[in-house]
């Protein structure tokens, strides 16, 4: 998946900030990590992230997921030869 920096970026680019205070509550906690990616609690996780960082926060870390499972995709396929 992709790293916090890689993250930071697309956040940059995206828009203009790089919330990375975000990213890494999604990915620097060991223990909570697969909870916060868990898209069945992301309702939940992105109301938490808006009271702490706003609602353009919020949508941030919706596109870090997206982007986790999009590479995921990716390199899954990749593996079996898929293009
Ligand atoms: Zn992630």
């Amino acid at each position: 998946m992709p790293s916090i920096e890689a993250h930071v970026k697309t956040s940059l680019e995206r828009t203009g900030k790089e919330y990375k205070d975000v990213h890494e509550w999604v990915d620097k906690d060991e223990a909570k990590k697969v909870e916060r990616h868990d898209i069945t609690k992301m309702p939940q996780n992105a109301r938490e992230i808006e009271l702490k960082w706003g609602k353009e926060a919020a949508g941030e870390f919706v596109q870090h997921v997206h982007d986790d499972v999009k590479k995921r995709i990716a390199d899954t396929l990749a593996y079996f030869g898929v293009k």
